[in-house]
Parts: C-alpha cells; structure tokens; sequence
C-alpha cells in the first residue's frame, strides 16, 4: 500500500498503470466505502482511495470543521483491504491558481440538496473533475446513498472525460440506517431513531408498491415523521430514478428525504 501526498507522487505511481479504479471519500471509512473498494479491488487491475475534505461543497463553515475525521483507524482499513494506492492531498495540491473551473448546474437541477444546500454540488463536481484529471480512472465507484450525487456526476463526468461510473447500493446497519460517516456525529438515542425512520420508510414504500402516491399521502407522511420523531424535514419526495422529475408512483422511482436529528443533516433514499 502506497501512500500518496502530491499530485507528482500520484503521476509518478500510477505510471504504466491501466484498468485502474477509483474511490473518492472524505475519510471516516466505513462498511459503505468498503463496499466500493471491494467491488474495485475484484474489477480492477489497481485500486486507488482518497481522502480528503473537500472545502469546497461544504455550504455551513461549521458542518466542514465538524466533519469527522480518522486517518488513522482509514489507513488500518485500507491496508487490511490491500489497497494499492491512497491519495491524501492537502488543499494546495487540489485547488490552484492555475486551475480554475466554473461549475454551474441547470435550474432543473436544482432540486432535493441541490435547493436547500447552495453551492453544494458545484464543490462536488469542481473536485470530482480535478480528481479525475490527476487519477484518470477507468471506473469510479460512487454510492447509491447520495444518489442525487450520483446522477449529476455520472452525467457531468462520463460526458467530459473516459472514465466510467460504478453506481453501488447503500449498505445498511442492523437497524436499516444507511452508514454514513456523519452517523459518528449523533448520539445512540439519534442512530436509534434514524434506524426508525428508514425502517418507517422502507415500510411506507413497500405498501405504496402499486399505487400512486398523491401529494397529499407524502404530506401526511412528513407530518407524521415530523410528530412521531420531533424531526425537521427539508425534504420528503418521490422521484424518478433515472432524470429526478417529480413522481407518484414507485415503479421506476426513489422516495428522497433529508431531515435534521440534533443539528446533524442526514440524507436517505429508498
Ligand atoms: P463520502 O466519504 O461520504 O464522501 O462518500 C464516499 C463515497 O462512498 C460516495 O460515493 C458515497 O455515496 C459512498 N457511500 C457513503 N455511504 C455509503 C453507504 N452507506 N453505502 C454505499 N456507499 C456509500
């Protein structure tokens, strides 16, 4: 396992190399991005992890100086995985004055996260795009759980460059609660009831199977989250799977929220 610091490290490593693939992360590594590394480590020749927090698609100065980090316990997980290589940059060698780039998203995407976190997702695909510039991946494995992520930098990224994005499914805890790194934020009794609102979910979309989902039923339901769990929802939504219009009916479609448990914003999908 090579550990890679600068942009000149990473050229020089990945030389001669093909078939490589891709995992970025911010780090606090769980069995989710295990999950990517996993399916990258089986499809390809090498495997190469990052970690870094990227300042840019934090909208809330507070959330990114929150933002968990363990690079310890990440470079014990990587090493026992056998990953090839594991990019740690600092922010000078992502962001330079040489480099600028203009993102801008479509007023139809400006949607679910896109609405309530400005500027968000122009930092994500800012730092996917300079990712993929320096690593040139074949594939890039990204995860289901931010699934609006997802579909925004397949798009952007497959049209500007080679490299293919692997979609992965959430990995799940006992409790039905998606892993997240921003889960080692929140107190038991708030994983226990995150648990309960995916769980609350998943039941909710199972008896919706074949019917339509009116307005009206989804306003029912984020009322009675918002009774039974004291929560503050930004968002509850069906939409469709593949372009994110709105929708009421599962077939082909994905119920989104993203709600707050003690000042800690988490997101879901079903
Ligand atoms: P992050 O470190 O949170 O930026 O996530 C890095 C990658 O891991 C992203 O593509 C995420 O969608 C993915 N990921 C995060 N949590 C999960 C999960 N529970 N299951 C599958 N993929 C995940």
């Amino acid at each position: 396992m090579k550990i890679l610091l600068t942009n000149n490290d990473l050229n020089e490593a990945l030389l001669g190399n093909s078939n490589i693939g891709f995992i970025p992360t911010m780090g606090s590594l769980h069995k989710g991005h295990i999950s990517l590394i996993r399916k990258s480590l089986i499809q390809c020749n090498k495997t190469i992890v990052s970690i870094f927090v990227n300042p840019t698609q934090f909208n809330n100065k507070n959330d990114y100086i929150k933002y968990p980090r363990n690079i310890k316990s990440d470079l014990k997980i990587l090493k026992k995985l056998n990953v090839n290589f594991i990019f740690i940059p600092i922010k000078n060698q992502i962001y330079n004055s040489k480099n600028p780039i203009k993102i801008q998203l479509l007023k139809k995407d400006k949607i679910l996260c896109a609405k309530y976190r400005k500027g968000h997702f122009e930092g994500v695909i800012d730092v996917m795009t300079r990712l993929t510039k320096i690593v040139k991946p074949s594939k890039i494995y990204m995860g289901e759980k931010d699934f609006q992520q997802l579909i925004l930098v397949k798009r952007f990224i497959e049209k500007n460059f080679k490299s293919k994005i692997v979609s992965c499914k959430t990995i799940r805890d006992k409790n039905k609660l998606a892993l997240s790194s921003r889960n080692l934020l929140l107190k038991k009794n708030n994983l226990i009831k995150a648990g309960k609102i995916a769980q609350n979910l998943i039941s909710f979309k199972k008896r919706f199977l074949k019917k339509i989902i009116s307005k009206k039923v989804i306003l029912t339901k984020k009322k009675e989250l918002k009774k039974k769990f004291n929560l503050n929802i930004e968002y509850l939504e069906i939409r469709n799977k593949k372009n994110l219009q709105p929708s009421y009916k599962i077939k082909n479609s994905k119920i989104f929220i993203a709600y707050y448990l003690n000042k800690i914003r988490l997101i879901d999908n079903f």
